[in-house]
């Protein structure tokens, strides 16, 4: 039985949301017939990656989220979950060998970057990445005992431009690609859906699963854009073929055109592949506000994506879900999509 129906203006319930139309405006209000257990990971340790005067990626995006976050009703609800420090062997499944021993050694060592200019560092930023990607690992957790139905990690550094040897776009270890890598192996789970909605394409992310028919790497992101990856014909490689999907938007776009790939595109091939899980790369700097893109959706268009995520999960993998903050470099419109992100989320009214 569908756990879940929209209810939407007093019509009748329509399956998947394919016919849904126009954008924007319209208000859902999804009800469950149980409540959603939310899992959350933040810690004022991932304000000790500082990275300098100027820097987008920087301390005050969370500071401000969670200000925020901490004004709602329904905050006392979530899950609080500790972080913990990722395991090596877990680091490893996605990253070259002595990659996290050179991230770690860098760090404490007091370089000021790693690998390329954007990727600035302090002595903490290594303690501040490890823990990151174990925060994820703890929502995993929880979700595959059951603890949760989905988390949501609010983390930095974030993780999708990291490539398995080499630190890229103020990322170091690749976040979600190791939670991917630790729900297969650890949890058993043999397919595992990653959607990736940051206004950057995720090379990291794409470039580890790209041979693996195991992982589905969809992406939105707008094009021509940072890191100049994700075009429509890199569809994957060799037995991984079919199991990458590019969605490239170009500057100016918004959500009508977001609606139009998921109708068309994402949710057919997704609902296909069958994931035993949906993973989010949840950046939320295709915001109109970035100061970092040029792509023009709005607060209300990351809890309709996050929305047709769910009804993903709920379809496929009962419920489960994780999502991982990437970008996002508007305070006030990073703080508000989050909102509306673990809002839908936790399936809470808005206040
Ligand atoms: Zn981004």
């Amino acid at each position: 039985m569908m756990p879940w129906h929209i209810v939407r203006h007093g019509l009748t319930p329509r399956p998947f949301g394919y016919n849904v139309q126009s954008c924007g405006t319209e208000a859902y209000f999804l009800t469950r017939d149980y409540p959603m257990n939310t899992s959350f990971v933040y810690n004022p340790l991932f304000l000790n990656h500082d990275t300098g005067t100027g820097h987008p990626e920087r301390s005050a995006r969370l500071t401000a989220a969670h200000e925020l976050l901490t004004q709602q009703t329904w905050y006392g609800s979530l899950l609080q979950t500790e972080a913990r420090i990722a395991e090596s062997i877990w680091i490893d499944q996605v990253h070259e060998p002595h990659y996290e021993k050179r991230i770690r050694i860098a760090c404490r060592g007091g370089e000021s970057h790693i690998d390329t200019p954007d990727v600035m560092v302090s002595s903490e930023s290594y303690d501040v990445a490890i823990k990151a990607a174990g925060g994820v690992l703890e929502i995993a957790d929880r979700i595959m005992s059951k603890e949760a139905d989905n988390g949501f990690a609010m983390v930095r550094p974030p993780g999708h431009h990291a490539e398995a040897d080499h630190a890229m776009g103020f990322c170091l270890f690749n976040n979600i690609a190791v939670a991917a890598r630790y729900l297969q192996k650890k949890h058993g789970l043999e397919r595992v859906l990653i959607l990736d909605w940051d206004v950057h394409h995720g090379n990291g992310t794409q470039h580890i699963f790209e041979t693996d028919p195991s992982v589905f790497y969809i992406s939105l992101h707008q094009s021509p854009h940072y890191p100049g990856t994700g075009a429509r014909s890199e569809q994957g490689i060799g037995k991984g073929q079919g199991a990458t999907l590019n969605c490239p938007m170009s500057a100016g776009m918004g959500e009508m055109e977001y609606r139009e790939a998921f109708r068309e595109v994402i949710m057919p091939k997704a609902m296909a592949f069958r994931p035993d899980i949906v993973l989010i790369s949840a950046g939320f700097d295709a915001h109109a506000a970035d100061p970092l893109g040029s792509i023009a959706l709005s607060t209300s268009s990351y809890g309709w994506m996050t929305q047709m995520m769910m009804e993903l999960a709920d379809k496929c993998c009962d419920g489960r879900l994780i999502s991982v903050l990437e970008g996002g470099y508007d305070l006030d419109a990073l703080a508000q999509s989050v909102t509306e992100h673990l809002r839908v989320l936790s399936q809470n009214s808005a206040d």
